[in-house]
């Protein structure tokens, strides 16, 4: 039987995306609809009607269905998004039994390495110094770990998927939109999503984290994987850095052209590989796909035909 608190846990991961994907549409495909030009990533491959609620379920309910969606849209979608609350729930469970690594506000004397730090610290500035200096520095460095192992392992997970085998019976469903909008982000095949979140998950089971670093650590990795998928240019940290700069164009350009910038949210595993592309760096030769021509006009480059390997078209 599951506790409270992993029920608790299941709804609010469900309110939470569906709260911050909807505000997107709102804000941005809506309000926002007469100045696309501050904002959108790419031009929409197909009309769509901003004033209906995009939720995938909600196409269950009502019958809508947004033009040129797959016809399995709404139920991987709504697959992938209660997998992603089960996952979730999964871990809030294990966690009250006593199951993972994670730490409800520990004192600095129960974090790995106190024993040695903890003595040298309080030389130069005391006891309660040393403490807090040792939580905040551990905090800080346990969540920064987290996200490195994230990108790495989930690099490696995504070049597997994007073998042809594995492509063709899994990651093809991922690459449908081109062009994506929010809620689109859900759209994988369920095996492909559970060993996604798998990855995702285990750093709790993993490493010896306080609470907070791994919340921190799961709101950083959810909002980014929404924005990746949203259509709208969003930026923070240090601009143009891989390590800490993050930009929603990255990942928008792997739906786009498809064989490059396959890490995220940061994409320093694709400049270590030789596989990153920038919007301002992309060969008019690696455009290709039904968005080609607008883009090109967008990008002012024209193409040139006969060069395009696009594994799409493995269906
Ligand atoms: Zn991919
Ligand atoms: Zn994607």
């Amino acid at each position: 039987m599951l506790t409270v608190n992993a029920c608790a846990v299941f709804v609010l991961q469900f309110v939470m995306y569906t709260g911050i994907s909807s505000f997107l549409q709102w804000y941005f495909y809506n309000k926002g609809r007469d100045r696309t030009d501050d904002w959108k990533l790419q031009p929409p491959k197909h009309k769509i009607d901003p004033s209906v609620w995009w939720l995938p379920i909600f196409d269950w309910l009502t019958g809508y269905h947004k033009r040129g969606r797959h016809p399995w849209h709404t139920l991987l979608t709504t697959t992938n998004l209660l997998n992603s609350c089960c996952f979730s729930a999964g871990v809030t469970e294990l966690y009250m039994r006593g199951k993972t690594k994670l730490l409800l506000l520990p004192s600095a004397t129960e974090l790995p390495g106190a024993a040695i730090v903890l003595p040298f610290l309080a030389r130069y500035g005391g006891e309660a110094v040393a403490k807090a200096t040792w939580m905040a520095v551990y905090s800080v460095a346990i969540f920064l770990i987290a996200c490195l192992y994230q990108c790495v392992a989930e690099y490696y997970w995504h070049r597997v998927m994007h073998l042809p085998f594995f492509y063709r019976h899994l990651h093809k469903y991922h690459h449908y939109y081109t062009s994506p909008s929010p809620f689109d982000d859900m759209m994988i095949h369920p095996l492909e999503g559970t060993g996604y979140y798998i990855i995702l998950y285990a750093p709790a089971l993993m490493f010896p984290m306080p609470l907070h670093s791994f919340l921190a650590y799961m709101a950083l990795m959810g909002l980014t994987g929404i924005f990746d998928h949203s259509g709208i240019s969003i930026r923070f940290g240090v601009r143009g850095s891989a390590w800490f700069g993050y930009d929603s164009r990255d990942h928008d350009m792997h739906h786009m052209l498809y064989n490059c910038n396959y890490s995220f949210p940061f994409v320093f595993m694709d400049k270590i590989h030789g596989t990153y592309r920038s919007i301002d760096s992309v060969e008019p030769s690696l455009i290709s796909g039904p968005d080609a021509q607008e883009l090109m006009a967008r990008l002012g480059k024209k193409q040139r035909r006969g060069e395009v390997t696009d594994e799409r078209k493995l269906d």
